[in-house]
């Protein structure tokens, strides 16, 4: 019997993050992404907080699709700038989702910030929605700075002008495996696992 699991993003650099670190997690699951299930609209993401924009995608999944579903909604909060981006991290420089545009203007926003004053931290909300109705959230969250300049080729989004705590090289210039071990999306995911596997045992599967 396999219990499946849907990761339900249209971020496909997210999705490798995601399915990377959730499956050797959860070893007895079939994890699937939304190539697998007919194609529905992105749902609008018209809340204020992770949580709740993370809930509206994966309601969205289940409700288009029957599965159990799990989303991810994620953002940079800049101290400088009173947390934001936060929930508009992807549109931060417009409605295109450009990431290199939206770091550029972090970085411009921030020119004359001195380095005691560039803190920063990403965030991870992860909502795990449940055919029947049920809905389990969590969060994971990562100190760091914002760097004066983009480094490096690696991950997506914000990643070559975040520099994590304890760390001289942005994520951007960091291995996945070393970006995971730490990343808010990885602090995230080891929490949720364990929920994901004890709440989708009393569950219906497939033979
Ligand atoms: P969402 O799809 O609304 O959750 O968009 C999250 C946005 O936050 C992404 O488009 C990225 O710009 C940013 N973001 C979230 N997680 C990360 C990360 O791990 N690295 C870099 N940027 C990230």
């Amino acid at each position: 019997m396999t219990h499946r699991l849907l990761i339900a993003t249209h971020n496909r650099k997210k999705l490798a993050e995601l399915a990377r670190i959730l499956t050797p997690l959860l070893p007895d699951l079939k994890v699937l992404d939304l190539d697998d299930v007919p194609a529905y609209a992105e749902p609008a993401e018209t809340e204020l907080t992770f949580e709740g924009n993370a809930s509206i995608k994966a309601r969205a999944a289940v409700a288009h699709t029957g599965l159990p579903a799990v989303a991810d909604d994620s953002g940079l909060c800049v101290d400088a700038l009173n947390a934001m981006p936060g929930v508009l991290s992807a549109r931060w420089s417009g409605r295109a989702k450009d990431d290199r545009r939206n770091l550029e203007l972090v970085l411009d926003q921030l020119a004359d910030v001195p380095k005691e004053r560039r803190g920063a931290s990403f965030v991870a909300c992860m909502v795990l929605v449940l055919p029947d109705g049920r809905e389990f959230a969590v969060e994971g969250r990562l100190a760091g700075r914002i760097a004066y300049e983009a480094k490096g080729d690696g991950g997506f989004g914000y990643d070559p002008i975040f520099v994590p705590e304890g760390e001289t090289r942005t994520f951007a210039e960091m291995s996945p495996e070393e970006k995971d071990a730490v990343s808010h999306r990885g602090r995230a995911l080891r929490q949720l696992a364990p929920i994901a596997a004890a709440a989708l045992a009393g569950q219906p599967a497939e033979r």
